[in-house]
């Protein structure tokens, strides 16, 4: 496999016959996919994703790709081409709209209904080009067609992109279920002829490339949501990602088998499933659907409700229900149907809604205990086959950690690309393509950028490094009054918040080192507030470290006598 252990650099001037890769997220990552491709100075965008952080990273909301490659060149991008609605696709583009409000956003209907639908919160107005399988358009010197792929969201497109550099496949996320609900199945027909036409490079979803075999229909998820539904005495709770609209129509056909009512619960499942209604993709039978503050009057067995937070996010819905702190109150007999994946990284989050559910007495049925959902994603059986049908020149496996991304390149391997055309690669690292082959030609930045609240990047590593030994050690304030000598003018003051002193005394060991050092500074001239504090932030660290084997966030305060 060609994957460089060296450290690569800027990559060269792209020479004019050359076609330049550029994943800026999305590969060692499950989250904030984004490719951005470079043929003779001019720049094609796919996708623009969020991750969600974990809890190493408190207090971040999302985390973006990092857009420092293709800033200063926004006027050079043609387009930003979509490939289905899901967060880790669409999530970022608000944010790379601000550098360009009219970059041209092209998507299927059902993906522009939905990041229309999103912009509008944050009051942009984009300028889209609605696209569907088949079409072939091009984007400056990108000749792109789309070919329908299915995925846990419909209207999902993979596109192949023709420069006179090479051509280019990109699946999007995509899986080959062969009865899916709206009988959209993946274009392998396309996905033929492209490849008798000739993919130099096939950039094909990771994510399940570990599962072996082949992934589930959704068509055999309808028995398990029967049975669900048969075996519940009150209210039933189905929590879902906002956007999987094809398992909320098997819910809803579920609830009118069992003659319950529906109410969609959070702003991003009404917001969603309002789209997915008007644009056909979601049928609603006549009188099912309702606001929950009406279905207080029902009884308990004929309530459904359908709300997000399928992934222990905090602020969702049904982490709030865990918590009891949302006005739907769960309680014995209740039955919740966690009808999601569990997507690597949130497993301790959703674990704790189970069990805060659990406790308060719900039923929780989730895709542990029983067949409630299937994946998204092709399993190592569908990319064989992909493979197979392709035949690409090159392969860069794309969506997932380092470990999808090397099961997706073995596979690839098995299936006859040579070793050495197989690149596994991490953001940032640029892929040129020329004379059919690729070929890694240096790294572009691609740190995380941290949203929190209305700040995009002031959170970075150094703050969430504080915040984690703020929560794992807590904080010493040392205020230390300085006569003109630059020694102490009397003992200094010691504030702490979160760190654990037996007495009052413990900071009496370290009074005389805090002494030592400053005099030992006035004897060499080193004086000035800034360096002052430094010194003792130094001496009470090292002293914290030494004496109790602590590491709290030291804040030093020299105030002139
Ligand atoms: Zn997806």
């Amino acid at each position: 496999m060609n994957h460089s252990r060296r450290e690569l650099g800027s990559p060269p001037r792209l020479p004019a016959d050359s076609l330049r890769v550029v994943p800026l997220g999305g590969l060692g990552e499950i989250g904030r996919n984004m490719t951005v491709f470079e043929y003779t100075g001019r720049l094609l965008v796919v996708d623009c994703g969020v991750l969600f952080p974990e809890e190493h990273q408190p207090g971040v909301d999302v985390i973006l790709p990092d857009f420092t490659w293709i800033e200063d060149r926004m006027d050079a991008v043609e387009a930003i081409i979509l490939t289905h609605g899901h967060e880790d696709h669409i999530g970022g583009v608000p944010y790379l709209l601000r550098l360009r409000p009219d970059l041209p956003v092209v998507g299927s209907r059902l993906t522009l209904g939905f990041i229309g639908a999103k912009l509008t919160e944050h009051r942009i107005k984009p300028v889209t080009v609605a696209v569907t399988e088949g079409d072939r358009v091009s984007f400056g010197p990108f000749d792109c067609e789309f070919a329908a792929v299915n995925h846990s969201i419909p209207d999902g497109l993979a596109v192949m992109i023709r420069t006179p550099a090479g051509n280019v496949l990109n699946t999007g996320d995509f899986k080959m279920d062969q009865f899916p609900l709206d009988q959209r199945i993946t274009d392998l027909r396309a996905f033929a002829r492209f490849g008798e036409e000739g993919v130099d490079l096939f950039m094909a979803d990771s994510t399940n490339a570990e599962v072996p075999g082949f992934t589930t229909s959704e068509l055999d998820l309808a028995p398990a949501i029967d049975e669900v539904f048969r075996k519940s005495p009150r209210r039933i709770i189905v929590s879902s990602f906002a956007s999987h609209v094809h398992r909320i129509q098997q819910v809803l056909d579920a609830a009118e088998r069992h003659d319950r009512k529906v109410a969609l619960v959070g702003r991003s499942m009404v917001r969603n499933m309002r789209v997915a209604r008007d644009l056909g993709f979601l049928k609603i039978p006549h009188g099912l659907v309702t606001d929950f503050k009406k279905l207080g009057d029902m009884p308990d067995d004929k309530v459904v409700l359908i709300c997000t937070g399928s992934q222990g996010e905090p602020m969702a819905a049904l982490s709030r229900m865990a918590t009891g702190d949302h006005q739907i109150r769960v309680g014995a007999g209740d039955t919740v149907l966690l009808a999601s994946s569990l997507i690597p990284g949130n497993e301790s989050a959703i674990y704790r809604v189970i069990n805060g559910l659990a406790k308060l007495g719900a039923n929780v049925v989730h895709k542990g205990n029983a067949k409630v959902h299937v994946s998204g994603h092709a399993s190592a059986g569908e990319l064989a086959y992909c493979y197979n049908i392709i035949k690409p020149a090159n392969a860069l496996p794309i969506h997932g950690e380092w470990r999808h991304l090397a099961a997706n390149a073995a596979i690839a391997i098995r299936t006859g690309v040579p070793e050495e055309r197989v690149i596994v690669a991490t953001d940032g690292v640029v892929v040129d393509l020329a004379d059919g082959l690729a070929r890694v030609t240096g790294k572009v930045p691609a740190s995380h950028i941290y949203v929190e609240g209305m700040t995009v990047g002031g959170v970075d590593e150094a703050t969430l490094s504080d915040r984690r030994a703020l929560a794992g050690e807590g904080v010493v304030t040392v205020v230390a009054i300085v006569d003109e000598s630059g020694k102490l003018a009397e003992t200094p003051e010691f504030i702490t918040r979160g760190f654990v002193h037996d007495d009052v005394a413990t900071f009496a060991s370290v009074v005389p080192r805090i002494e030592a050092a400053l005099a030992n500074a006035a004897s060499e001239g080193i004086a000035g507030q800034a360096r002052l504090e430094h010194l003792i932030q130094r001496t009470v660290s090292t002293w914290a470290f030494k004496a109790h084997r602590r590491s709290p966030v030291i804040i030093p305060i020299v105030i002139d006598a």
